[in-house]
C-alpha cells in the first residue's frame, strides 16, 4: 500500500487541480470545456483555460479570427506602441493560446443542446460532449438592405473594404455610416480609391473624434451629412451608383460609384443558441451571474454580450473573467 508520504514512480500524489482535471478528462470523452468562436475574447479565454490545463477544445468557425480579420490597423491595442494589423493580432493570440494546448478546429458548431449536462456541440454531424461551454461567437455586419442591394451584393457592394477595397483602384466608392467603422472604412480605402464618398443619415456622429477628424483631414474623402442610400444603381457591369434621399425633406439626387463599402453596425451570433440561452432583443446574450448565461456552466464573453464597448481589449478581458469563471464553476460542480 503506498503512503501519502511516497512521493515517487506510480505513487506521486496528484495536486488536487491535477486530480480533478484527470477525472474530469477521464469521464467518457467529456471536455472540460469547449469554447465556441475565436476572435480576442475567444482566445483568451483559450489562453486562460489551457493554463488552468482545462484542456480547451475552440471551434473558431470557418472563417476563424472574427471581426479583427477584417480591421486593417489595430492602434488602441495596449502593448503594440506601433499598432499591428487585425489579422496579425488574431494569428498571435491564436498562437499564443496553441502554446499553452488550446485545441483549435476551423469549424462552425451548427446546434448546441443545453438542456442536460453534459452538454452536447454539434459540427459537422459530429456530437462534442462537454462540461462547459464558453461563447465568444461575436457579431457580424449588418446591411442596408437599400432596393437592389441582393442583387449587388459581392458585385460592388461589401461590408469589408480590408477584404474588397483594393478591387476599386482609381475609382470612386461610397461609405455608409456615421461610426468608427464607418471612418475607419473610408480612411483605409484612400489608399486605393481616387475619391471616397462618406454619407450618413444624419449630422452628428458616434464615431469618435480622432477619427471622425483623421477622415475629414483627408483630403480624398468628401463627407455628406443627411443622406440615405434609397436604392443601388447598376448596369450589366456592376454598381454604377446610388439613389440618395435627403431624410429631412425627402428630396433625392444620384451619385456615381463604382463601390460602396456598409459600416452601420453589428449583429450578435446567437441563431445557433436556438433561444437556449436568454438574449435580449437585438439577439445579444444576457449574462445573469458574472459572466454566467442563464444556462449553468455556459459563459459568454466579448461582442456577443457587449452593447456598450465593443473593443478588442474588452472583448479579450471579457474573455479572461469567462475563464476565471468557467474554471471556478468547474471546480465546484464536476467531480
Ligand atoms: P456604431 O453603432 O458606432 O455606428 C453605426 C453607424 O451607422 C451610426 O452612425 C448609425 O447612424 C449608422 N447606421 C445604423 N443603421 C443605419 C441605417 N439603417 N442607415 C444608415 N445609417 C445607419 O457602429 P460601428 O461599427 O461604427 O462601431 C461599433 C463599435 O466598434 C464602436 O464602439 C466603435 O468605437 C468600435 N470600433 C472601433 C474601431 C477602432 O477603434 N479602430 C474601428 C471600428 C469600430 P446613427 O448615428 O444615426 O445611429
Amino acid at each position: 500500500m503506498p503512503t501519502v508520504e511516497s512521493v515517487t514512480g506510480d505513487d506521486v500524489k496528484p495536486t488536487f487541480k491535477e486530480s480533478t482535471r484527470q477525472h474530469r478528462i477521464m469521464s467518457e470523452g467529456v471536455r472540460n470545456v469547449i469554447i465556441i468562436g475565436s476572435g480576442p475574447a475567444g482566445y483568451t479565454a483559450g489562453l486562460y483555460t489551457a493554463r488552468a490545463m482545462l484542456e480547451p477544445l475552440m471551434f473558431a468557425g470557418y472563417m476563424s479570427g472574427g471581426q479583427l480579420m477584417l480591421t486593417s490597423d489595430v492602434e488602441n491595442f495596449p502593448g503594440y506602441p506601433e499598432g499591428i494589423t487585425g489579422p496579425e493580432m488574431m494569428m498571435q493570440l491564436r498562437q499564443q493560446a496553441e502554446r499553452f494546448g488550446l485545441e483549435v478546429h476551423d469549424k462552425n458548431v451548427a446546434r448546441v443542446d443545453f438542456s442536460e449536462r453534459p452538454f452536447k456541440v454539434y459540427v459537422e454531424g459530429n456530437e462534442h460532449l462537454t462540461h462547459s461551454v464558453i461563447i465568444s461567437t461575436g457579431a457580424e455586419a449588418i446591411w442596408l438592405d437599400a432596393e437592389n442591394e441582393a442583387e449587388q451584393k459581392g458585385r460592388g457592394i461589401s461590408t469589408c473594404a480590408t477584404c474588397d477595397g483594393a478591387f476599386f483602384k482609381d475609382e470612386e466608392v461610397l461609405v455608409i455610416g456615421g461610426g468608427d467603422s464607418a471612418m475607419e472604412e473610408a480612411t483605409f480605402l484612400t489608399r486605393f480609391a481616387s475619391k471616397v464618398t462618406l454619407l450618413h443619415r444624419r449630422d452628428t456622429w458616434k464615431a469618435s473624434k480622432v477619427m471622425l477628424e483623421r477622415a475629414r483631414n483627408n483630403e480624398k474623402i468628401e463627407i455628406r451629412p443627411f443622406r440615405q442610400v434609397k436604392s443601388w444603381l447598376s448596369d450589366d457591369n456592376g454598381l454604377t451608383g446610388a439613389l440618395l434621399e435627403d431624410p429631412r425633406d425627402g428630396s433625392t439626387e444620384e451619385i456615381a460609384a463604382t463601390g460602396a463599402f456598409i459600416a452601420i453596425g453589428h449583429k450578435p451570433i446567437t441563431a445557433f443558441l436556438e433561444g437556449q440561452v436568454e438574449t435580449d432583443d437585438h439577439g445579444y446574450i444576457v449574462n445573469k451571474d458574472f459572466s454566467m448565461t442563464s444556462v449553468e456552466g455556459v459563459f459568454a464573453a466579448g461582442d456577443v454580450v457587449d452593447t456598450r464597448y465593443r473593443q478588442a481589449i474588452t472583448a479579450a478581458g471579457m474573455g479572461c473573467m469567462a475563464a476565471i469563471d468557467c474554471e471556478r464553476w468547474l471546480e465546484e460542480n464536476v467531480h
